[in-house]
């Protein structure tokens, strides 16, 4: 690992500023992400600005027709919380299957949103539910928060504070996990809100990726049946050791049918 300064605000404000004036800071949130490339010397920072001394950042509520989750809430509070059981039971069961009991006890949601892990489980999350990403400074669609591999729209010194998401009629998470690091091969998210359907996939591409035949057909017919014949092209597909790319294309149509079947 390489030297950097450490530093633990108790503000948002306090954060940003010492962000701004850092030459090339980061956020550290539950560090499952970042502690690793560090340790590895895949990256480095000149400083890491702590984010769990900002109590302001854990929280988990329901705001009129949106349930809005702070940047420090755990996997693991997201997987128990009585509130996102009973307005998004998908997003529940999303975060009780990110890794193993120590990562969800540290990693939060919006960490791995910033982290943009072609393999997570949040970016399909946050896209397929049509999230809100909250940042110090803005607010930023789903569509348009994810660039590319690790890439996100987030500008140098910009801090999430939190993702809000409307909630859906239905919806329905499914998961084709790696049984060794329980990253996704392929994970569908779906949501059906009054005559549109939202099908977010991760872990098939670069980045999360919508699918707007499938979309199109459970706008009409929100039923596994409706997606049958509906093939994904496997251009542009991952392929590894865990499934090459015509492997995951067919996944795809499996684990969105599934998806419409747990919602
Ligand atoms: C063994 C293992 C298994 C895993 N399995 C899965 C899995 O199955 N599914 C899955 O989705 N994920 C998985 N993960 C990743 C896990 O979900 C992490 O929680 C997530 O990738 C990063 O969240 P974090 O809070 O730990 O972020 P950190 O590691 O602290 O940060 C990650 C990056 O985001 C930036 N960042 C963090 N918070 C903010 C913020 N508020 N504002 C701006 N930038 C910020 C950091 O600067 C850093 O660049 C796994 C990780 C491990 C180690």
């Amino acid at each position: 690992m390489y030297a950097f300064n450490y530093h633990r605000p108790a503000s948002v404000a306090e954060a940003v500023k010492i962000l701004k004036a850092s030459s090339d800071g980061r956020c550290l949130a539950g560090g499952m992400s970042l502690i690793p490339t560090m340790k590895h010397r895949l990256s480095s920072s000149s400083d890491l600005i702590d984010l769990n001394g900002i109590k302001e950042l854990s929280y988990i509520r329901r705001e009129g027709d949106q349930l809005v989750i702070g940047a420090l809430a755990r996997h693991v509070e997201i997987a128990d919380s009585a509130e996102v059981k009973k307005s998004i039971p998908a997003l529940a069961a999303l975060a009780g299957g990110v890794g193993d009991p120590q990562v969800r006890n540290r990693g939060t949601f919006c960490g791995s949103l910033c982290f943009a892990d072609p393999a997570a489980d949040c970016p399909a999350g946050l896209v397929g539910l049509n999230g809100t990403v909250i940042t110090d400074k803005r607010r930023i669609a789903a569509d348009q928060f994810f660039e590319g591999l690790y890439e996100t729209a987030l500008e140098k010194g910009e801090i999430v504070t939190g993702v809000s998401f409307p909630i859906p009629e239905k919806a329905g998470w499914a998961k084709f996990a790696n049984l060794a690091s329980r990253y996704a091969i392929v994970a569908v998210m779906v949501a059906k809100t009054g005559g549109t359907a939202r099908v977010a996939v991760t872990g098939a591409k670069a980045s999360v990726f919508r699918v707007a035949e499938m979309e199109a057909a459970l706008a009409k017919n929100f039923s596994a049946a409706a997606l049958d014949g509906i093939k994904v092209s496997s251009a542009g597909m991952n392929g590894d050791l865990h499934g090459d790319p015509d492997y995951r294309a067919n996944l795809v149509s499996v684990m969105a049918k599934r998806a419409v079947q747990a919602s």
